[in-house]
């Protein structure tokens, strides 16, 4: 499939310039896309994909992974925390951990049904008001409440303020998961996917580059 080879290449291309031997997992990000949209993409062998509504995943998913098992599923829109239980049932990964409430909500869920999904820890870098994500000075405190609950975190994600430049925020990104000893790095969409890769993304959030613009 072209597009998803195109999207490949260019996150290969920036992850080669930057000296990086590994490359950042594709999250093919298929809010809003049907069955069939989505397809072309299994048959040409994408199997992480990104959702952003627990009832969209819900309806779409588990027809689709009964001929394809091996896909993994991540959470990456904001999650209430009554959803909290379907959410770690239905998703191999949740990048929207941002705030105490849920974090208990996840470990009870984690707890009653065995397994845990890759956890995210979404930090809202350009301080912005409405936008989902822990506050940077709040980081530690959320991060101590996981350790203490047993839940191990994966890594850290953010959403740069879309009016300016991603990369300052990338690095931020990088610096506080160095800071608190966190692998994972899930940043990078469709306009910023190459600095995200350059600077370190372990996991890219990819949407209208590999569907076309969302109607
Ligand atoms: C929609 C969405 C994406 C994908 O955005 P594109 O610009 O279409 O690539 C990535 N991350 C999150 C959290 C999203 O909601």
């Amino acid at each position: 499939m072209h597009k998803l080879e195109e999207v490949k290449a260019r996150i290969a291309l920036a992850a080669k310039r930057s000296g990086r031997d590994t490359l950042p997992t594709l999250v093919a990000v298929s809010k809003t896309r049907s069955a069939e949209e989505i397809r072309p993409l299994l048959e040409a062998g994408q199997r992480d994909f990104g959702e952003n509504r627990v009832q969209e995943a819900a309806d779409k998913w588990p027809a689709l992974r009964e001929e394809y098992p091996d896909v993994r599923l991540h959470m990456v829109g904001q999650l209430q925390s009554n959803k909290a239980e379907e959410a770690v049932a239905l998703f191999d990964a949740i990048h929207s951990l941002d705030r105490p409430s849920l974090l208990k909500a996840i470990a009870k869920a984690v707890e009653t049904q065995g397994r845990q999904p890759d956890l995210y820890v979404q930090v809202n870098i350009g301080a912005e008001e409405q936008k989902g994500g822990v506050a940077v000075t709040e980081l530690g405190d959320l991060l101590a409440m996981a350790k203490d609950k047993g839940l191990k975190i994966k890594g850290l994600m953010c959403i740069p303020p879309a009016e300016l430049e991603s990369s300052p925020f990338f690095a931020l990104l990088a610096e506080l998961a160095r800071r608190h000893g966190v692998d994972g790095l899930s940043m990078g969409m469709t306009h910023d996917v190459e600095e995200a890769a350059m600077l370190g993304a372990t996991a890219v959030r990819v949407g209208t580059a590999l569907f076309g613009p969302r109607g």
